[in-house]
This record gives structure tokens, C-alpha cells and sequence, in this order.
């Protein structure tokens, strides 16, 4: 029987769908935005023309939308011969994927304290599929997962140690399916093997987060607890003064207000008070806009900041990796964080920054450089999917 993986990925207020042929082909992909609101919509392929939403569409009336859009459209001909889902948070229960059955979906639901927004709709976005192909092996991949080989050095805060043993606070990490396929990728480019490759790997969307990988396994992240601690992100602040809660609140601040702004309005958005997207803070930079340069600034500082904070983890590099849209895209990004770390040996070359790494074989780094520079365009949903068939290959 010829293979089909389906890949369900639930975002608060999104869900995305992607079928993988066996030769690792992608069929077909979907997303329904804006779920819960009056205004809910989906697109097949790009196309908003295929399928319909009703008014405030939930995650479970989306996908069922799109699943039968997919048999209708002869997208998806057969049922799928395996489902991989992502899920956000994992715990410390999942150092790996996991088939699902009723005991992982009570972890997962025993996890949502400390993923709220994404957990109950991972689990939604699970049980909505399971009563579509109750037959089909379903498996679980974690955000989180990657991260669990972090020693406690790495992974402990300087917190009374009450706090991990009765509330499990404690670095988590995530972006870990996409960090994961980072450090396989560079093994492949370079021709070595996973199990001796470690690399610094910048995965920069609107979520930011930077592993160090040593010899195949993550050793340190920046985010945390929560993915709010580390890079500057689109809207999320990353690292702050924890004094600062204390300070906001003495200014008659209530914490969710300080939560939401941290969260929702802070970041590339905040320090610009323009925008949280890179490619515009570009543009307006180029026409004098002097927030949008200073955000630019300030992202890229922290991050060649948190480089060299990596390398107190590896004892040998073999590159640094940049991925997501602003690591794959921007080289001026990539250009003004190099130019931090030249003491430490990092220099790019100018024209194979310029062109992405696209005519170099991802390779952007000079002649000079004592360290490969990379860039490589992540795919957590082929992550997921291989996944998913190796597990169900064992149901
Ligand atoms: P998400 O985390 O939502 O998946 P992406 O990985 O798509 O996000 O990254 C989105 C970011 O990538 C935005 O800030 C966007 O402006 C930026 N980006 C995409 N293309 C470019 C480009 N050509 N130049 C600079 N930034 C870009």
C-alpha cells in the first residue's frame, strides 16, 4: 500500500495541514486563520476559493472542513496511512515522539499550564482527527522533546529548588522540531555524521529561539520556561529585568497587563512602534525611520550576544545555522550580528550573504572565517511526517 502521512498543526488561533507522499513529496497543504472569529477563513494550496468556513469556525469544524475538502477535491483519494500532530509542550514525559493513545493525551492535557494557548489546541486539533480516521496511527511530536537532553546546569534556573521539584519551573526550550532538523541538515551539507556535528542554531521567524547543538543533541536554548525568555522576537520582549515586574507594578500595572504586553506588543513591534515584521522595519529603516533601525539593531545585537553565549556549551563548532523567514531572508540581519562576533572568528562574505546562500550551497561564511555560516531553510512539517511514518510503521 502506497504511504501518506498527514500533518496537523494547531496554532491558537490557526490550523495547518500538509499531506507527504512516501518519497517525502508534499501533495498538499492547508491553513484555516483567524479560527474562532467571525471572519474565519481557509485556503487549500493558496487558494481561498476551495472551501468554506462557517462564522466563528472552531479547530474541529476546520478540520473537518478541510479533511473532506481534501476527499472531495481528490487531494487526498485515501485516507492517510499515518497522522503526525504537533504539539507544543511535552514536559519532561517526552524525550521523543510518541504514538498516541488515552494515557499520552492525559499527559499532554496535564502539560496545558504551561503551554495555555497552544496545548488544549493541539489536543483539540488530535481528538477532532482521531474521530475522522480512527484507524490511522497517530503520532505526537513535541516542541519541547528536542530540548530534553539539557543537563541540569543548562536547564535550571537560580530559583529556590522547590520550585522545579513542586512546580516543574525549569527551562523547557522549544522550536526544537525545526532546531532538530538544523543540526541533520548541516551533518548532510557538510558530509559528516549527526552523532559528531554540532552547530549554533538561529531559528529567526516571529518566534526566535538559538540552540547550541553538540554532537547531535541540543545542550542550550534560549527560550525557556516559556518561549518568552531570550531573543527579541516580533512581539515578544525575550530576555528583561525580572525587577522589572516589581518596577511596572509600583507604576500601577496589574501582571496580566505586564503578561500582554510582554507578549503581544513588545519585541520588533515595540521598539519600533511600527511593525514586527522584518522585511518592513527594513524598508523603513532605508527611508530614515530611526526606531525601525534601532530595532534592528538592538534584534541583532542580542543575538550575536546569545552566540557567544552558546559556544560556553560546545567544544568544537562546525557552523553557525540561520533559519526561519528574518535567518533565512534577511542578510542584513545576518550581516550586522556577524559584525559582532568578529573577535570570536565569525566573517561573512558580503556578496553570498547578499544572495542568501542560494548559488553557495547555503555556505555565506569568507575565506577568513574560522567558522562555516549557513543558511538553510527549516521544514518541521517533513520533521513531523517522518516522524509519524517511523512510528506508525511500528503500530
Ligand atoms: P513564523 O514564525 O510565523 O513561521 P516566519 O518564519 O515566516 O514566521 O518569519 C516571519 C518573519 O520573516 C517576518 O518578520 C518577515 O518579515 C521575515 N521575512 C520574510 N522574508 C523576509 C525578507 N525577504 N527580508 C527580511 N525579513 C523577511
Amino acid at each position: 500500500m502506497k504511504q501518506s502521512i498527514l500533518v496537523v498543526n494547531c496554532g491558537s488561533s490557526s490550523l495547518k495541514l500538509a499531506l507527504f507522499d512516501e518519497n517525502e513529496e508534499k501533495l498538499v497543504s492547508a491553513i484555516a486563520e483567524r479560527l474562532n472569529e467571525q471572519e474565519a477563513f481557509a485556503r487549500i494550496n493558496g487558494d481561498d476559493r476551495i472551501v468554506e468556513l462557517p462564522a466563528r469556525a472552531n479547530h474541529k469544524q476546520a478540520l473537518i472542513a478541510l479533511v473532506s475538502a481534501f476527499r472531495e477535491h481528490q487531494f487526498m483519494p485515501a485516507a492517510p496511512t499515518s497522522i503526525g500532530h504537533r504539539v507544543v509542550h511535552g514536559g519532561e514525559a517526552f524525550r521523543e515522539a510518541v504514538l498516541i493513545n488515552n494515557d499520552v493525551m492525559e499527559i499532554i492535557n496535564d502539560c496545558a499550564g504551561l503551554a495555555p494557548l497552544h496545548n488544549p489546541v493541539n489536543l483539540a486539533g488530535i481528538k477532532a482527527t482521531r474521530e475522522q480516521f480512527p484507524e490511522i496511527p497517530q503520532v505526537a511530536v513535541f516542541d519541547t522533546a528536542y530540548h530534553q537532553t539539557l543537563a541540569p546546569h543548562a536547564y535550571l534556573y537560580a530559583l529556590p529548588e522547590s520550585y522545579y521539584r513542586d512546580w516543574s519551573v525549569r527551562r523547557y526550550g522549544f522550536h526544537g522540531t525545526s532546531h532538530f532538523f538544523m543540526a541533520n541538515e548541516t551533518a548532510r551539507l557538510l558530509g559528516k555524521a549527526l552523532a559528531t556535528t554540532s552547530i549554533i542554531s538561529a531559528h529567526l521567524g516571529n518566534g526566535c529561539s538559538i540552540t547550541a547543538i553538540k554532537n547531535g543533541s541540543s545542550v542550550d536554548t534560549s527560550m525557556g520556561l516559556t518561549p518568552l525568555e531570550g531573543l527579541v522576537m516580533g512581539t515578544r520582549s525575550g530576555d528583561i529585568d525580572p525587577g522589572l515586574f516589581d518596577y511596572l507594578s509600583s507604576r500601577g500595572m496589574q501582571l496580566a497587563e505586564v503578561h500582554k504586553e510582554l507578549n503581544q506588543n513588545s519585541g520588533l513591534l515595540g521598539i519600533s512602534g511600527k511593525t514586527n515584521d522584518m522585511r518592513t522595519l527594513c524598508e523603513l529603516a532605508d527611508q530614515g525611520h530611526e526606531p525601525s533601525a534601532l530595532a534592528i539593531e538592538i534584534f541583532s545585537f542580542r543575538l550575536a550576544k546569545y552566540v557567544g553565549a552558546m559556544m560556553a556549551s560546545l567544544n568544537h563548532l562546525d557552523a553557525l545555522v540561520f533559519t526561519g523567514g528574518i535567518g533565512e531572508n534577511s542578510s542584513r540581519v545576518r550581516q550586522k550580528t556577524a559584525g559582532h562576533l568578529k573577535l570570536l572568528g565569525f566573517d561573512l562574505d558580503a556578496d553570498k550573504n547578499e544572495h542568501n546562500g542560494r548559488h553557495s550551497g547555503g555556505r555565506i561564511e569568507d575565506a577568513s572565517s574560522r567558522f562555516p555560516i549557513l543558511v538553510i531553510s527549516t521544514n518541521e512539517e517533513l520533521v513531523i511526517a517522518r516522524e509519524a511514518a517511523r512510528l506508525a510503521a511500528s503500530f
